[in-house]
């Protein structure tokens, strides 16, 4: 059997939720799955990773380890790579993860794929296997081969839903990190939160507006929707372009991606550079007066009608139903 080190994204020993997606996709690829954390984690992290899938989670410790430093979490990578020579070695392709990912394959001098969505051909073991990674922001699809004996991937962030595999408590190896002072290069001093609360990438509901809106004194009605449901406005480029809404709600290749449970998309047609931020939302409710505009097409549900009538109507209803 394979074996496959998953790297363990956490921040200041709270797991992400990014490692879980990390470690779904290693368990499609029949292997024993170790996890290197850097630091510590705390005890319900711990069996959160044995609940993905981890079967031996192998915990770093170090002063430098406080907080976030890429230098020495890549070198605590690449020597627990060296230590366990396994087949591949897994991060989400969060920033995180891709920054650590390459700092380790800088150092141990071998290839590196980032943003995979699934191994297309070979097994994990094998000297050489391909794989299909997004690029330009999600609109091409790339069909990659990789040659190498340990092969360092990322799989793409949002790119598959991170399942529970019902695990048991992992096996726990604790042990000293052996790190250099000169690895405290770049680390994490401080943390200024630009957004509080629900944000537009973590929203569970985003109320979508478009062109169709008509001008930057029609959203209330978003704005009211999205509030009702714990939810966020975003919105699409040619709103920003029109400066009716700041480029912080702007969804897509050159704005925010997004992942929410319902993706309400109101007069916005789909285009491909919207639809990149937009596709990893789970359900999509397309409101558009044209059933051939590229997001209906794609959506879940759509709503033929002028979405001055539409929202109001879901408001209403929603009113309604909750007394
Ligand atoms: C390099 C590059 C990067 C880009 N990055 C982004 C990006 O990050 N995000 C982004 O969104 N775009 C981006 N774009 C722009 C993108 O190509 C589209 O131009 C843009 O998404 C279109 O916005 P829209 O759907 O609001 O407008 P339109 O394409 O004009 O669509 C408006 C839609 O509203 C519908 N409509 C009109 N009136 C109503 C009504 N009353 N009720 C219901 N429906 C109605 C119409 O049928 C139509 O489908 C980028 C483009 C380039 C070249």
């Amino acid at each position: 059997m394979a074996d496959v080190l998953v790297l363990c994204e956490h921040d200041r020993g709270s797991l992400e939720d990014a490692t879980l997606e990390a470690l779904t996709f290693a368990r499609g690829l029949d292997a024993d799955i170790h996890v290197l954390v850097c630091g510590e984690l705390d005890d319900d992290g711990i069996a959160t990773l044995g609940e993905y899938g981890a079967d031996t989670v192998h915990v770093a410790e170090h002063d430098m380890f406080a907080d976030f430093g890429p230098e020495a979490w890549g070198q605590a990578l690449a020597d627990k790579i060296e230590d366990l020579d396994p087949d591949a070695v897994l991060a989400c392709g969060t920033s995180k993860g891709n920054e650590v990912m390459a700092q380790a394959a800088a150092r141990l001098d071998v290839p590196f794929v980032a943003n995979v969505t699934e191994l297309a051909d070979g097994d994990i073991d094998d000297d050489e296997v391909e794989m299909i990674r997004v690029q330009w922001g999600g609109s091409l699809l790339e069909r990659a081969g990789l040659e190498a004996d340990t092969k360092l991937l990322s799989v793409a962030h949002h790119s598959l839903e991170a399942e529970s595999a019902d695990g048991g408590a992992p096996n726990v190896e604790t042990y000293d990190a052996d790190l250099d002072d000169s690895l405290q290069r770049t680390v994490c001093v401080g943390r200024d939160v630009a957004e509080s609360g629900v944000t537009l990438s973590t929203a569970p509901v985003v109320v979508g507006g478009g062109r169709g809106v008509g001008g930057a004194d029609a959203w209330g009605p978003l704005e009211q929707l999205a509030e009702m449901l714990g939810g966020r406005v975003g919105c699409s480029r040619a709103v920003t372009n029109n400066g009716w809404r700041p480029h912080s709600d702007q969804v897509g290749q050159t704005g925010t991606r997004i992942a929410p449970e319902l993706y309400i998309a109101s007069g916005i047609s789909g285009a491909i550079q919207h639809w990149v931020g937009a596709m990893a939302s789970k359900k999509i409710l397309a409101i558009n007066t044209d059933m051939d505009a590229n997001m209906v097409v794609k959506a879940d549900y759509a709503v033929k009608g002028d979405l001055h009538e539409v929202l109001p109507a879901i408001i209403a209803e929603i009113e309604a139903r909750r007394g």
